[in-house]
């Protein structure tokens, strides 16, 4: 295979979307996979909707997602004159022509042809035109439209994922390339600048197949050869209703931010469409680049699936080295107001254990900040439905024994604290069980959570007692 150069060519005028994150994925697999080239175009031709400011954040998200792009970025509002030169070329050739139509005829034609059910084509009214009329309309400088002049025959590909694809060009017109103020058209500057990135592959959204045969045209009529291309299935929402490109939640930036690792997110969207033809679902971005290949996407859309995003997540976090979690932790617990850098940066090994202790029952990042907050603040509520059960006087007494022995306890470990919880649940001939739960609920706030002794050696004995000695005042006082 000559050298694999494929692209991702978001236009800027939304935040990066899921599909379009997960087109720039199977770009990056594919040429990683083959040791090509992955180039990076920005489709910012529309002025009105395209801003610095989403350039920005579209390079930001395919950083963050560590899709790494060779070569200098292109932009193709930097680009005009390129196309305007292909457009003339085309002219010069006799593949394209002008047209001096105004818009309100063509719209009123197309009106009329709708309205007698035909297809609305453009009716070469200037290509027919006599040589002195047109000679006219050039002499006086009047702006023209170029249409390409539309082949007979059909137009066919071999498309990697969907497969045969073909279409009449009897139903297509002698489409605009270059509008009368001189613009080309999105589909002339997609051809031209592919064939001008050296582009072998082109990946992208099923929904673009209706330019492919624009665009093919526009290659045949360049006397180029187009590229392969593999259109890939949309993704739908769960309701299988189409997933808006605006849709807020959708914007890739958005998952760092809702407490997502950046691996479980590329390994979700990897997933939606391609699957490396085995069990495996946890795969590091080198087990997919190993094992990508555009066969063997699946054809038919793919599911956008948030339980199996957050799952995901989850399997990440439990399976991220501790140092690396708390790291990942630490922007949540500070971003919730809990605690400060240098605070963590002078506690790591009470860190370490507190990931470590919270981690299994964590599917976010930002779960840390929520299930950990006891252990920052002591101004918390009581789970209502706990205290009623387990806030009763009858404890006061086994509470104050308790804060006794916890007192005493030599060193302030799990296993002391256990060990000293089982005796005296022994010399009181109660279950264990009698003090475990009003203790959590003193501790925490909470009726569950992680476990308990290694809960209250993180706490430290201070903050036990006290808390206990709160909850004292608390259940006298009822
Ligand atoms: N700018 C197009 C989009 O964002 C991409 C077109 C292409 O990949 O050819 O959908």
């Amino acid at each position: 295979m000559s050298e694999i150069r494929v692209r991702i060519a978001p236009s800027p005028s939304g935040y990066l979307h899921i599909g379009t994150a997960r087109a720039a994925l199977f770009n990056w697999l594919f040429a990683r996979h083959h040791g090509g080239k992955f180039l990076l175009r920005i489709e910012d031709t529309d002025t009105q909707r395209s801003s610095d400011e989403m350039i920005e954040v579209i390079l930001e998200s395919l950083k963050w997602l560590g899709l790494d792009w060779d070569e200098e970025p292109v932009f193709q509002s930097r680009r005009l004159e390129l196309y305007s030169r292909y457009v003339g070329g085309l002219l010069e050739s006799g593949k394209a022509y002008r047209c001096w139509c105004a818009p309100d005829v063509l719209k009123e034609k197309q009106d009329e042809a709708r309205q007698q059910k035909k297809n609305p084509k453009y009716d070469r009214h200037c290509f027919d035109l006599p040589e002195s009329e047109k000679n006219r309309f050039l002499d006086s400088g009047q702006p023209a439209a170029i249409r390409i002049i539309m082949p007979e025959g059909v137009t066919a590909f071999h498309d990697i994922v969907v497969g045969e694809v073909s279409r009449d060009n009897s139903e297509l017109d002698d489409f605009i390339i270059a509008r009368s103020d001189g613009r080309a058209v999105y589909n002339l500057a997609v051809v031209v600048d592919d064939h001008e990135m050296g582009i072998s592959h082109v990946i992208r959204g099923n929904d673009h197949i209706s330019n492919t045969f624009k665009q093919i045209i526009i290659y045949r009529a360049l006397g180029l050869e187009p590229p392969r291309f593999a259109h890939i299935p949309l993704i739908l929402g769960k309701d299988r209703s189409k997933m808006s490109k605006r849709d807020g939640a959708a914007a890739v930036t958005d998952y760092g931010k809702l407490g997502y690792l950046k691996e479980a997110v590329v390994n979700f969207i990897a997933l939606m469409g391609w699957s490396p033809g085995d069990n495996n679902e946890i795969m590091t971005a080198d087990q997919m680049i190993e094992a990508f290949s555009l066969e063997r996407i699946n054809p038919s859309n793919a599911v956008f699936d948030p339980e199996k995003l957050t799952w995901m997540n989850g399997e990440y976090i439990r399976a991220s080295d501790d140092n690396k979690l708390v790291d990942l932790v630490r922007p949540y617990l500070v971003e919730a107001g809990l605690t400060t850098h240098l605070w963590i940066n002078s506690r790591w090994d009470w860190m370490l254990k507190f990931v470590r202790i919270l981690k299994e029952r964590c599917h976010l990042l930002t779960d840390f900040a929520e299930k950990g907050r006891f252990f920052f603040v002591d101004e918390f509520e009581y789970d209502p439905k706990g205290s009623a059960k387990y806030f009763r006087a009858d404890v006061l007494p086994l509470i104050a024994a308790w804060i006794e022995t916890l007192s005493s306890t030599g060193e302030y470990t799990a296993s002391a604290i256990e060990t000293g919880l089982r005796e005296l649940a022994g010399k009181l001939e109660i279950k264990p069980a009698t003090i475990i739960h009003p203790t959590r609920l003193a501790l925490s706030g909470e009726t569950a959570g992680p476990p308990l002794f290694d809960m209250m050696e993180l706490l430290g004995r201070e903050k036990c007692l006290k808390r206990l000695e709160e909850a004292v005042c608390v259940i006298e006082k009822e």
